[in-house]
């Protein structure tokens, strides 16, 4: 017997972080001095939707693999101003581009249906972050 999960009518909301390695060289900035030098980046992306039949909102695995594939592989122990060129590697810039790029991959995932993204937070350090909801 299938159940219907929809009949609270909520969106359900989940969560998953990814880190990696890289460095930026940023200029007109007083937060750092204008030297190349790296951070442990950590991202916090939050989907949002509603369950499948079986209960789910998303495959984690295949979500998980794509944009470790697609998003975070080409970043980690890269330096962010290559990718991000000609704009300046800010942390506010690189949440920016990963929402697009995170965007992208929903669009193309198999494991998703109406997959939208609720938030995601881009912390340079443990103290220091930027979202985009
Ligand atoms: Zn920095």
């Amino acid at each position: 017997m299938k159940q219907d999960y929809d009949f609270i009518g909520k969106e359900v909301y989940m969560t998953k972080r990814f880190s990696f390695s890289a460095a930026h060289q940023l200029s007109g900035s007083t937060r750092h001095n204008d030297q190349l030098h790296g951070h442990n980046y950590t991202v916090s992306v939050t989907v949002k939707g509603f369950l499948n039949k079986d209960g789910f909102l998303i495959d984690f695995d295949k979500f998980e693999s794509l944009l470790y594939t697609h998003v975070f592989f080409k970043l980690d122990h890269s330096v962010l101003n290559d990718h991000l060129e000609p704009l300046n590697p800010t942390v506010e810039v690189l949440t920016l581009y990963l929402y697009n790029e995170i965007e992208t991959c929903l669009r193309i995932c198999e494991c998703t249906e109406n997959l939208k993204i609720a938030e995601i937070t881009v912390y340079e350090t443990d103290s220091f972050s930027a979202t985009i909801k």
